[in-house]
């Protein structure tokens, strides 16, 4: 087997700014310790997020040139529609300006107190677009999910029987849908087997409830079944992606990920009525239903994107240059959940800093100090982005403390990575010298984003 190389030559180059670990001190204290506010030109490679964060093709480019900026009824969109129907099979496609948006639309019409919405791992907008409607979000990751140590398959499958357990408790008229998120972001990337979604789709049906898929990563996820679960390895990737729709009354999806582009998303869907009032919001929030927050240009890179996202020597090379990461980190000890998923590789820093406390955020001590070593820039996922506080004002963390690092999609070649595995190593080597943090500012909602800190 030959080494597995990048399907793409480079066309368009962006420098890189370099800085030393004085400068890089600095200025994350004048960030407030928190890298959300650290500026990307300071950032060396920036694994903070792979949404909207992909290079573009140059048919996406040309894409951009031949948008159809009519108001209603577009060239781009009727491409766009194709594309999306292509692959989901859905009736109605409705864009929006990225997945937040699909997700307020869907959930001011469906949420609202004294409802419930389940999920395999709620993604943090979603949560909070759930929760800003009053109704509550729960979360039916399987057991074996939770534990980054152990190495299985799918690890981002929901437990269909909890799922049905509540749906019982609280009665299938609180809850007005039920999502699966593929692949599992938060649960660490992970992904959800063809035979968990039909699973979940049979409970679902025994209580009369839609299905919808949290789509961004669909393509990554249906190349790890096609990789994973039996009866699949002959089969396309859009087939298999095409199946995964079909269990599903509808999505919604971020573009920014497995479209490979800067901005967008959908909502789609087979209920009409439903269709017919995301439209009347779409229309007051977004724009026209033949645009949704988009330029037409955008619609065409969409169109374009979800195309390329589907060529399977694109997910081989995807899927592998993760892997590539995340073996060199765990040949050096460096604890992990495993297998890596899909977009990226997420450190488990509770097993990294053992004697840092969730009170104190182990997985920001990590994001802080992989900045200053190397400006390297992740992000913290845990009690940081997800703790609530109880009546006492004392944390309630969530189940994992992690750090991701996610690789944007067609970005940085094979000398990026082995150089992020070099600050990765020395960060571990010197895991005993590092410190908590404590938060001196936060915002009642998505506090991660905007938080100052203070070392400890
Ligand atoms: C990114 C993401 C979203 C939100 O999409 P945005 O385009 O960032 O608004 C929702 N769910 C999952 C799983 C995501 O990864």
């Amino acid at each position: 087997m030959k080494t597995i190389i990048e399907p793409f030559k480079i066309k368009s180059v962006e420098p890189i700014k370099f800085t030393t670990p004085a400068e890089r001190e600095e200025i994350l204290k004048k960030a407030g310790y928190n890298v959300f506010m650290i500026p990307a030109e300071d950032v060396i490679i920036d694994l903070l997020t792979d949404s909207g964060t992909s290079a573009m093709s140059a048919s996406q480019w040309a894409g951009i040139m031949n948008g159809d900026e009519a108001y209603a009824g577009s060239r781009s969109f009727f491409k766009f529609e194709n594309a999306v129907k292509k692959i989901t099979g859905h009736k109605f496609i409705i864009p929006t300006h990225q997945g937040r948006a699909a997700e307020k639309i869907l959930f001011s019409i469906v949420g609202g107190k004294g409802k419930y919405i389940p999920n395999n791992t709620h993604f943090d907008t979603t949560r909070a677009n759930v929760e800003f409607t009053g109704a509550e979000a729960v979360d039916f990751l399987n057991e074996i999910g939770k534990h980054p140590e152990v190495k299985a398959d799918f690890k981002g499958n929901m437990d269909a029987e909890k799922l049905e357990n509540f749906i019982k408790k609280v009665g299938a008229r609180n809850i007005p849908l039920v999502m699966i998120t593929v692949t599992n972001n938060s649960g660490g990337g992970q992904p959800v087997s063809m035979q968990n979604i039909r699973d979940v789709r049979s409970v679902c049906d025994k209580y009369g409830l839609p299905l919808f898929l949290d789509a961004c990563r669909f393509a990554e996820n249906a190349y790890f079944i096609k990789l994973r679960e039996q009866g699949y390895q002959n089969k396309s990737v859009l087939e298999i992606a095409r199946e995964m729709f079909s269990y599903a009354d509808g999505a919604t999806m971020s573009a920014k990920k497995d479209a490979l582009v800067n901005i967008g998303g959908f909502l789609s869907m087979n209920d009409e009525a439903l269709a017919t009032k995301c439209r009347n919001l779409l229309i007051v929030t977004e724009g026209f239903p033949t645009y949704g927050g988009l330029a037409g240009r955008d619609l065409e890179a969409v169109a374009q994107g979800l195309e390329e996202v589907l060529d399977e020597n694109y997910l081989q090379y995807r899927i592998k240059s993760v892997e590539y990461l995340a073996n060199k980190m765990t040949s050096a000890g460096i604890p992990i959940i495993e297998p890596p998923g899909g977009h990226a590789v997420y450190i488990d820093a509770k097993r990294f800093l053992p004697h840092i406390p969730p009170e104190e955020y182990p997985g920001q001590a990590i994001v802080c100090e992989i900045f200053r070593v190397g400006g390297v820039r992740g992000v913290e996922i845990g009690s940081v982005m997800f703790g609530k506080y109880d009546e006492n004002g004392k944390l309630i963390p969530p189940p994992m403390e992690l750090v991701r690092l996610a690789i944007p999609r067609r970005v940085y070649t094979q000398s990026h990575i082995d150089y992020v595995a070099e600050v990765l190593i020395e960060t571990y080597k010197n895991r005993e010298k590092l410190r908590g943090f404590k938060i001196t500012y936060e915002a009642p909602m998505l506090r991660h984003f905007t938080c100052r800190f203070e070392p400890l």
